[in-house]
């Protein structure tokens, strides 16, 4: 049986990091402040949001949440993130996804000063960060990447696979895997023979997006499995529940470390988030990155 990855409580000692660093922050006058913008009413998305200024707030941090109506034009949200690009009591500014159709997400995204992109979806970031510059590095993927690290310490030269190749998840990672002197492999939904790519990797990330489509006949023995994905399925007693996009049951059987869903990699996301708003904080005020958070230089 595989050890179970801990996201959840390696997440809450994170916070609890990051909340030591807010208070010695406090001490010289700075309190990092993350904005959060949400447009229309998506329940999941809603629920994130939620959470993210309850967890805002409990790290020492001030939460600034601007909910819009479903009906906002772009123009408005622009001219918001431009007020909160230039409000100094604003380090961090993020706008959930998804965003209603007459709203472009590549606009919006390059309108947020990259200083203060904590999301790291901004063009700049994406530049430095896959140049091995100091952008800031995406929630989930540095999230995946701290539990890794954790489990496994030095991760050089082991043969890595991410599944899937989105822009907020799959690409991300891979190239941190890199970064980290991995063999990394990309693959998606045109790749052949996909069972037998996954079955040679000693770190196995997926990200499809599936319910349960990774089963243990695809891992490695002893083989260290990350499942960034949550899906919401339906069962016989007509009730819901969350899964992954590994099938747990099966996997845990062959692999020597998974994450579980829930309790992996989700509660990870949200603390990276606030990790990275500590960071913009720090950097903004030009002080030194403590050496425990994780950089690119
Ligand atoms: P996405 O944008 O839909 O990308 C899915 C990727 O999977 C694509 O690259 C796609 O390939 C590939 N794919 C889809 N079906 C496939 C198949 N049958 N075989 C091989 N590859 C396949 O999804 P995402 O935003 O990266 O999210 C992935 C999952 O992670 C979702 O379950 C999402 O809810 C979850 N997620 C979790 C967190 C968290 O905090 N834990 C954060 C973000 C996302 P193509 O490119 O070829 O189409």
């Amino acid at each position: 049986m595989a050890h179970i990855i801990d996201g959840k409580a390696f997440a809450a000692n994170l916070r609890s990091d990051i909340a030591e660093e807010v208070a010695k922050l406090h001490e010289q006058g700075i309190t990092p402040g993350l904005a959060v913008i949400l447009v229309g009413e998506d329940p999941a998305s809603q629920v994130y949001v939620r959470n993210k200024g309850k967890q805002t707030i409990e790290a020492g941090m001030s939460s600034f949440v601007h909910k819009l109506p479903e009906t906002t034009s772009q123009e408005t949200l622009l001219a918001l993130i431009e007020k909160l690009n230039n409000d100094d009591s604003v380090h961090g500014i993020l706008v959930q996804i998804p965003l209603p159709e007459q709203i472009d997400a590549d606009t919006v995204i390059n309108a947020i000063d990259p200083k203060k992109d904590v999301d790291g979806f901004h063009p700049v970031n994406v530049g430095r960060f896959s140049t091995g510059g100091n952008g800031t590095i995406p929630c989930t993927p540095l999230g995946c990447l701290m539990l890794l690290k954790d489990h496994l310490g030095d991760l050089n030269g082991s043969r890595a696979l991410v599944l899937g190749r989105s822009n907020i998840v799959g690409k991300p990672m891979s190239t941190l895997l890199l970064n980290e002197n991995c063999t990394v492999t990309t693959a998606h939904s045109r790749t052949k023979d996909l069972e037998d790519e996954c079955r040679r990797a000693d770190i196995l990330i997926v990200a499809v997006g599936r319910p349960e489509m990774v089963t243990g006949s695809w891992i490695k023995p002893g083989a260290t499995v990350i499942d960034v994905g949550i899906n919401r399925i339906e069962q016989d007693n007509g009730k819901t529940r969350l899964v992954g996009d590994v099938q747990f049951s099966s996997a845990s059987e062959v692999a020597g470390a998974i994450t579980p869903v829930p309790g992996g990699v989700g509660p990870m996301t949200i603390a990276c988030l606030l990790l990275n708003t500590l960071t913009a904080a720090l950097r903004q005020n030009e002080l030194a990155i403590p050496q425990w958070i994780p950089t690119q230089n």
